[in-house]
């Protein structure tokens, strides 16, 4: 199913978002439409590279639930944005 999955409501493919439970998903899957209820209610938000660089610097390890699909690899991090 990942593999003809295309981004929603005009995300870009490499884009991650969470909500305030720790839900991750990719644009590509069960993302709700920004500024919907569920959007608001459960204040999604996108994930920025820098969001990233912070979980990877504390050792976290975020996937897509619905992919698998790993931030860490969409966002292309250096080796200098690590440190
Ligand atoms: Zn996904």
């Amino acid at each position: 199913m990942a593999k003809s999955a295309t981004p929603r409501f005009g995300f870009e493919a490499h884009q991650v978002f969470w909500n305030e439970q720790g839900s991750i998903v990719c644009a590509c899957c069960h993302v709700p439409y920004p500024g919907s209820d569920t959007w608001i209610w459960e204040r999604w938000e996108e994930i920025t590279p820098a969001d990233m660089v912070e979980i990877d610097r504390q050792g976290g390890r975020v996937a897509c639930e619905g992919c698998g699909k790993e931030p860490s690899r969409i966002a292309r991090l250096t080796s200098s944005e690590r440190n």
